[in-house]
């Protein structure tokens, strides 16, 4: 260990940027054995790890590093998945450099050690081996647990959940596991077979996975009633994420052309998955000129799969500067390299076209203090009026909660003043009885790594809870035999 002054940081290796355009494929190649032991051992093993302790999961991470420097790499990945339910997961698409790297100790001077590239390495490695096995639970218990959502927050609970012995179900509306893992994120930055990985792993866990099946204030052929739901289980967890979209109200936010960056996402996606590269011609961007409004990393997953779709250019509109962007700098770079044009500081006025967008009607911006968010305020610039062509304009936003309880048809699933589901931030417990909930249906949209972290520990509390159940019902029961 401690190798950080001789030994330089390796990030993966990065197939060139004019090779990634041309598909789909991630765009970091995997360490090697040598070169994950090697940057492993560039850890200082600090006495207080800060990357540990910005972890949303607290990873045991100097520790599974100096196990993977010392060729221990079983017991390494043992380690990881102590406290992480999907490791090469967060070794993907954690934005390391605002978490562990970048409050690595030696980050200063030497560069940080590169955690996520070895965290991803061991799990993998891990499946190639056959470490992974299926859940087996010591006992096994009456009591069922739905699940309504198998994004990773879902999957997060149902795999702590099953090894406790539940019989667990999970319900989603799409046709596979993974939500925004499987439908938002793009194959560049995760491939599917890692997250179809995954779901094969819980189902034969002895997971059930209910797909097709969209919970609502009513039964159907492909919808199931919140009422009923909770009639079938004993407890219930809400991991359903965010999908309202946030709009803005400028002139022709409407036209044809201006379409959302969910949409677009998930139709690539889509299309990607049924193995044809086209999607519908409404979200494709070949030959087009592409103009994505927003910078957080949505923006930047738009922006570069039009550059994979062979769009004729494609440019970035944000309002604030580099500096102020919400979206990870790694992606931000990754953008430019691969010819994404950044117009900083600019904000749009107007959509503009007849029925079909032709242009955007651009004003300049002026950063102004910081607000309570440590972000600059926005001002926007008189007389500094400038209009871009484009055939398609991609609005990202945001994602705001859906109206659960109005569309489930339960008042009194109470949600906060945001419009999330309130729960009980200790116990995970929502206002019904018996229903918990996690992820970015309660934190508002997050990021993978706070949605597997409340996963978890809903799951932990949701045993506490049925736990109690069944204790009582046992002590009623001995009581009443007493009495006859
Ligand atoms: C484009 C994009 C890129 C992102 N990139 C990153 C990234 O690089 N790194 C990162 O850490 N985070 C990223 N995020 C954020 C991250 O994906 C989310 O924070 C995370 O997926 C939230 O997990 P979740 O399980 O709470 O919800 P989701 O992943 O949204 O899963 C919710 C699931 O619930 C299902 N569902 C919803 N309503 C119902 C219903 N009524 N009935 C049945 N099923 C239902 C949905 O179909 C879905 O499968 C990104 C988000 C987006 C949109």
């Amino acid at each position: 260990m401690l190798k950080f002054i001789a030994v330089e940081q390796h990030q993966p290796d990065k197939r060139p940027a004019s090779q990634r355009k041309l598909d789909f494929a991630e765009i970091y190649r995997r360490f090697s054995l040598d070169r994950a032991q090697e940057q492993a051992s560039r850890c200082s093993q600090c006495g207080v790890p800060f990357c540990s302790v910005n972890c949303p999961l607290q990873n045991y991470i100097p520790d599974w590093l100096k196990l993977t420097a010392e060729d221990r790499l079983e017991e390494a990945y043992n380690l990881s998945s102590s406290t992480n339910s999907f490791p090469e997961i967060c070794g993907r698409i954690c934005p390391q450099d605002r978490l562990c790297e970048g409050n690595c100790v030696i980050e200063a001077d030497f560069h940080s050690v590169t955690i996520g590239a070895v965290e991803s390495f061991i799990t993998d490695t891990a499946f190639e081996k056959g470490w992974v096995q299926p859940i087996v639970p010591i006992i096994e218990k009456k009591q069922s647990i739905g699940i309504i959502g198998s994004g990773p927050c879902g999957m997060a609970a149902a795999g702590i959940l099953r090894q406790k012995g539940y019989q667990v179900h999970i319900y989603d509306r799409y046709d596979r596991a993974g939500g925004l893992l499987t439908y938002g994120i793009p194959t560049f930055k995760l491939e599917k077979e890692t997250i179809a990985r995954r779901q094969e792993w819980l189902e034969k866990s002895g997971i059930i996975f209910h797909f097709g099946i969209s919970i609502s204030d009513q039964d159907s052929k492909h919808t199931l009633s919140f009422a009923n739901l909770r009639k079938l289980h004993d407890a219930i967890f809400l991991a359903t994420g965010v999908y309202k979209k946030k709009d803005v109200t400028v002139p022709g936010t409407n036209l044809n052309g201006v379409i959302q960056a969910l949409d677009y996402l998930v139709a690539s996606n889509k299309a990607i998955q049924s193995g044809n590269s086209s999607p519908d011609p409404m979200f494709n961007a070949k030959d087009k000129d592409i103009i994505v409004v927003g910078g957080g990393d949505t923006a930047m997953d738009c922006l570069r799969t039009a550059i994979r779709q062979g769009a004729k250019s494609v440019k970035c509109l944000y309002r604030r500067d580099k500096y102020n962007m919400p979206g990870s700098m790694r992606e931000v770079k990754n953008a430019e390299e691969e010819g994404v044009e950044f117009i900083w500081q600019a904000a749009p006025e107007a959509f503009i076209g007849t029925e079909k967008v032709n242009s955007i009607l651009a004003i300049r911006t002026e950063l102004g203090l910081p607000d309570a968010s440590g972000r600059q305020t926005v001002k926007l610039l008189s007389d500094s009026l400038f209009t871009l062509p484009a055939d398609m304009v991609i609005k990202a936003f945001g994602f705001d909660p859906e109206p659960l309880p109005q569309l489930w048809n339960e008042p009194s699933l109470k949600l906060s003043p945001s419009g999330t589901i309130k729960i009980d931030k200790k116990t995970f417990s929502t206002s019904l009885d018996g229903v918990y909930a996690g992820g970015d249906i309660v934190r508002g949209a997050s990021l993978v790594v706070w949605a597997i972290r409340d996963g978890r520990e809903a799951a932990h509390q949701i045993d506490r809870y049925l736990s109690q159940k069944e204790k009582h019902s046992v002590e009623e029961k001995n009581t009443k035999e007493k009495v006859v």
